[in-house]
């Protein structure tokens, strides 16, 4: 008998679809809502495997799932899965690692240059009837080329982002993460600095890290006052890396010219956020990796992880290989 698996995820492509079918006896659902949920509890009673994005798996919904052996999740981030219960109960997380690195870093150097060069708050000013005659100061950005660059987490992503930045933009780049990267140092000429020293210099600062325990609100009040007057701050990492109610604050008081915004800390965004009024901002609906290609990428190795977890031969992609010894 075939592995029973759940699955949601929203417009599975057809031919991945099918080879999920070759593998598993698939329960699928398009979205996860209030509708939906009582069907996807009873589906889990049975999978032996779960194929996703988004949703919180902890504890509770671990215990709705006894046969549970593997998850697979269609992002690189797994901040939203409890893996040290995974791991205890033998369940291995897998994720998609790389096939996203290029994109995202193409999205972080979009929300660098469209906030520097006020792009969509001037794309909202022409709709609005405002552009009558040549623009003046006022109406002015700032230069992105051979400004300083920080990065705050130099892995995947944040290496790929310095190769632009070096290569293409001239940028010095700083960086900060747990431990340091030749690669980027010998490469792009990367520097490693303290946190307070990367906020103290840098002309943007971007966030490309995981959320953790260590990483939640890394950025509050106090380390918005440390950046440089006139610096910008880019997130493209998780919401709750940044203190959203500190971040609102700078933008208005000036502690903080500008921010770039891929997540917040409650997505979709409230309609209510006051970040919607402040025209200082560039706000992304977390669409770090969404490109046709990259979407399709990601979701294909994710169909690949379920199958080499479940069929005992993982060799990649695995966030928690100490499951695979329980
Ligand atoms: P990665 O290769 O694992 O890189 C993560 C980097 O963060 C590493 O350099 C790591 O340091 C550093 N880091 C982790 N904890 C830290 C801490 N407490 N203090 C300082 N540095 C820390 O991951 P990636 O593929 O580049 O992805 C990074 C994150 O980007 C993901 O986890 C996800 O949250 C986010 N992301 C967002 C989108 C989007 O759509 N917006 C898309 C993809 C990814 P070490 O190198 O020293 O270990």
């Amino acid at each position: 008998m075939k592995p029973a698996i759940v699955v949601y995820k929203a417009l599975l492509p057809t031919e991945l679809r099918h080879k999920l079918d070759e593998h598993f006896s698939v329960t699928a659902f398009d979205e996860l809502s209030s509708a939906t949920y009582p069907a996807f509890l009873q589906a889990l009673q049975n999978a032996e495997g779960l194929l996703g994005a988004g949703g919180k798996i902890d504890a509770d919904l671990l215990d709705k799932a006894p046969c549970l052996r593997a998850a697979s999740t269609i992002s690189v981030g797994y901040d939203n899965f409890d893996v040290a219960e995974m791991t205890r109960r033998g369940i291995v997380l897998m994720n998609t690692p790389t096939v996203l690195t290029e994109t995202v870093a193409d999205t972080l150097m979009g929300l660098v240059l469209a906030t520097a060069r006020r792009m969509t708050e001037l794309d909202a000013w022409i709709r609005a009837g405002g552009w009558k005659e040549s623009i003046t100061p006022p109406y002015y950005g700032h230069d992105v080329h051979h400004k300083t660059l920080g990065i705050l987490g130099m892995g995947r992503i944040g290496t790929a982002l310095a190769q632009r930045a070096h290569f293409g933009f001239g940028m010095p780049i700083l960086y900060h993460s747990r431990s340091r990267h030749q690669e980027a140092e010998t490469r792009f000429s990367a520097r490693y600095c303290d946190l307070d020293t990367l906020l103290g210099q840098a002309d943007f600062v971007c966030i490309i890290l995981p959320l953790t325990q260590q990483t939640h609100h890394l950025i509050g009040r106090e380390q918005l006052k440390k950046m440089k007057p006139g610096a910008m701050l880019i997130n493209a990492g998780r919401g709750p890396i940044i203190d959203e109610k500190a971040l609102i604050t700078a933008l208005q008081d000036g502690t903080l010219s500008a921010a770039g915004l891929d997540v917040f800390e409650q997505e979709p965004l409230p309609a209510d956020s006051p970040l919607m009024t402040l025209p200082n901002v560039v706000l992304l609906p977390h669409i770090g990796s969404a490109t046709h290609e990259t979407r399709y990428g990601m979701t294909a190795c994710a169909v690949d992880n379920l199958i080499a977890a479940l069929h005992g031969n993982v060799k990649e992609n695995c966030v928690n290989p100490e499951a695979l010894k329980k």
